[in-house]
């Protein structure tokens, strides 16, 4: 089964220099996943006339996944990629301003809410309401070999549910030691014949309910005080090199897939002087069950307030609140 993550950080320009004053919209939606599109799906449909920044990377982390499985309405599957021009389609038959450009400032002190767009802050908008969808980014070990291959599409990845079908009766090592290196060790633990675990301290992070469950099943293989030095293969992993950070010793475990699950950032840095984040950076709900934030007229959608469920149907959905979070505000206050 492949499934699904969250939405894109912005990226990118969108200069016009020729305007003077700041164009003024009622409601600005920064990013272009799920979350993203489906906040402008729905405020477009009620005469919101949104504009939408799509980001460094248009469609978010979709577009990096292959068959999509598990968005509901989609009975065969679709790719990724697919499934975000079509989210992109349905927003723009409404009508949605969908721009390709990435916020490199906001100031959110005010009634409106002030955002600049390109890496020199070339375009200022202004809007009543701000929808933030900017989204997550899996954390990577940074090893030259890892990321090349992760480039290369051979065998690298951070979503053990996305690609562990790819990995049926093989071999496998995960690196992380945390609830996520669990849940998704255990997963792959159904599909693979063997799976490794890499943890770099003597004791794992995980609650010890998903510690547990890793231990109980007999082809996930932990491997305590073990650091990766080197992910092998040219083309596609063949095997993964690995050091006992204690004793020295170095070995090479066979492997033909190699998989990555030590966190997750949220791309809200350039928000964290006016938004509340939790200690990784997750945008926290002024209202619990709502996509308010503590800023009056900016909302919250998909991953970047999500570290727990991170996939596109629950992105989507809460794209959805956030849209209508955003035009209730805009109607107590009688702006049309
Ligand atoms: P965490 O930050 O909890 O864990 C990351 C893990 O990766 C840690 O064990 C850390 O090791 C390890 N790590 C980090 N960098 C490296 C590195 N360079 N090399 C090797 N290992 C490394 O992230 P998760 O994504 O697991 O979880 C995020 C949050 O989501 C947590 O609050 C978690 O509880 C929650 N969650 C809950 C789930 C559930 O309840 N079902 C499922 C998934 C996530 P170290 O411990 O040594 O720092």
């Amino acid at each position: 089964m492949h499934c699904v993550r969250g939405e894109a950080f912005i990226f990118g320009l969108h200069i016009d220099k020729t305007m003077s004053t700041p164009e003024h919209h009622r409601c600005l939606i920064i990013g272009s996943g799920p979350a993203g599109y489906t906040a402008a799906i729905y405020a477009a449909r009620a005469d919101m006339k949104p504009v939408l920044y799509q980001g460094q990377q248009p469609g978010g982390q979709l577009t990096e996944t292959t068959e999509v499985d598990n968005f509901p309405g989609y009975p065969s599957g679709i790719n990724g990629p697919q499934m975000m021009k079509d989210l992109e389609d349905q927003a723009k038959r409404f009508d949605t301003d969908v721009r390709y450009g990435w916020v490199t400032k906001v100031d959110f002190s005010g009634p409106v809410h002030k955002v600049w767009v390109g890496d020199n802050q070339e375009t200022e908008i202004h809007a009543d309401t701000v929808i933030i969808s900017t989204g997550a980014s899996a954390k990577w070990l940074g090893l030259e070999s890892e990321l090349r291959l992760r480039d290369l599409g051979g065998g690298v990845s951070a979503c053990a549910v996305c690609d562990g079908f790819f990995y049926r009766n093989q071999e496998v090592v995960i690196v992380g030691a945390g609830d996520s290196a669990c849940e998704e060790a255990s997963y792959l633990a159904k599909l693979c014949t063997k799976v490794t675990m890499l943890v770099r301290r003597d004791e794992m992070r995980a609650s010890k309910a998903m510690q547990h469950r890793v231990n109980s099943l007999p082809n996930i293989d932990v491997l305590y005080n073990t650091e990766t030095l080197e992910v092998m293969g040219q083309e596609a992993v063949d095997g993964v090199k690995v050091k006992n950070n204690v004793t020295g010793a170095e070995h090479v475990i066979p492997a033909t897939g190699f998989f990555v699950a030590i966190g997750h950032k949220p791309n809200t840095d350039v928000f964290k002087d006016f938004i509340t984040l939790d200690s990784q950076g997750y945008i926290v709900h002024a209202h619990p069950g709502t996509s308010k934030t503590n800023v009056d007229g900016v909302f919250v959608s998909g991953d970047a307030a999500d570290k727990v469920y991170r996939q596109a149907i629950t992105a989507a959905g809460t794209g959805c609140m956030a849209a209508l979070d955003a035009e209730r505000y805009l109607a107590d206050r009688g702006i049309h």
